[in-house]
């Protein structure tokens, strides 16, 4: 059975995409919150391993459609055709399992792997991108990471080239608009490096998605994080804002500064006091903003602006109104997977989870309720 390379991570909103890896881990690799490719090379793929991959997914797609014909499916894939293919667990090869979930989501959308593959020559990712949309003529959504300091070395013309090719959207880590934070954490980029990089994505009439680090900067950098990062994306503008806030992890380098007491963490209440001072100070944008990532607390800190920037406002208003005990449920109920919204409070079921959890916390661990957030949230990433 031919198989595929793919690397470790997408963005949450590419769950049900193919992912073809275009490039090896990040070419940049220093920024200190970041650990997914610490201790691995960078290195490119070459068009033909690329191409390569491509027709292996071809064949895996003709093969599992043949598969759906024999079920009496007619070649569609739907979840007791999956399912009966991917039965017994653990058979599957890796890259196989991954081809019949993507045609199982619709398989519309690609994903291309790893950090920064706008470091390849145009003409190399123009040759991948239109030799992909060949292959799948069906695919009406191809995005890609890349570093804002790579994309604003591209010319315009090139990310032209790169969008009528079918590179439809861009997810770039801006992490922070306030310079001395980035300069901090060697994010390699600065405040005016992220607005030339986001104008110039823009223009090309790529989609743009900017992620955004609540709690990055601790609590010393905190005011000045939030209103340099909201001046930043009120003049790119960009199409999407994603917050994912900071877990600083041992793994990270940034903990070595944590530990040393450069960088004072935040409490999940001081963040979101931080997420309401840059929403407040997001202005003449049209952007949406998300707040999909399991580390975010207020997943409901969703929506266009400028229409929702007053109810995510409020939202932010009624936790931090709250009583400490009413937080500190929320916040249980959130990390351990029962709450989503702050409504789901009212949810007498969940409710009496989250207290039984609470008392067991209490009984069996007194005193850590923290620890236990932090271990929660650990274990999501
Ligand atoms: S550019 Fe992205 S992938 Fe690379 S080290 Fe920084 S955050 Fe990690």
């Amino acid at each position: 059975m031919p198989e595929i390379e793919q690397g470790p991570i997408r963005p949450p909103s590419e769950a049900h995409s193919l992912l073809l890896r275009v490039t090896r881990n990040c070419s940049w690799n220093h920024c200190e919150f970041c650990h997914i490719y610490k201790g691995q090379r960078f290195s490119p793929r070459t068009v033909e391993e690329v191409k390569r991959d491509i027709d292996n997914i071809q064949a895996m797609v003709s093969e599992i459609r043949s598969l759906s014909w024999n079920l009496g499916f007619g070649g569609e894939i739907s979840a007791s055709v999956a399912g009966s293919i991917l039965t017994p667990p653990g058979l599957c090869p890796e890259g196989y399992r991954s081809v019949i979930l993507w045609l199982y989501q619709g398989g519309k959308t690609v994903f291309l792997q790893d950090a920064n593959n706008l470091i390849l020559r145009t003409k190399d990712l123009v040759e991948i991108l239109t030799y992909l949309r060949k292959t799948f003529p069906s695919i009406e959504r191809i995005t890609t990471y890349s570093r804002a300091k790579t994309v604003s070395r591209k010319t315009l013309e090139e990310l032209r080239d790169l969008h009528d090719a079918g590179l439809s959207r861009i997810h770039i880590g801006l992490e922070s608009g306030y310079d001395p934070l980035l300069e901090l954490v060697k994010k390699g980029v600065t405040a005016r490096d992220h607005i030339d990089a986001g104008r110039k994505v823009k223009a090309a009439g790529i989609s743009l998605s900017e992620y955004i680090m609540p709690g990055l900067g601790g609590k010393s950098m905190s005011r000045e994080h939030a209103t340099e990062t909201a001046r930043v994306l009120n003049q790119i503008d960009p199409d999407f804002i994603r917050v994912r806030t900071l877990k600083a992890l041992e793994v990270m380098p940034l903990y070595r500064r944590i530990e040393a007491g450069q960088l004072q963490i935040m409490s999940d209440d001081e963040i979101i006091a931080e997420e309401r001072l840059l929403i407040q100070n997001l202005d003449g944008i049209r952007s949406r903003f998300t707040s999909d990532h399991i580390l975010n607390l207020l997943e409901e800190l969703e929506g266009d602006f400028p229409e929702a920037k007053e109810r995510m406002l409020a939202v932010i208003d009624r936790y931090l109104a709250l009583d400490l005990p009413e937080r500190e449920n929320f916040r249980l109920g959130r990390r351990g997977g029962y709450y989503r919204a702050l409504d789901d409070m009212n949810n007498t079921e969940l409710r009496a989870r989250v207290d039984q959890i609470r008392k067991r916390i209490e009984d069996e661990r007194p005193g850590q309720f923290e620890q236990v957030i932090s271990d929660l949230m650990e274990s999501f990433i």
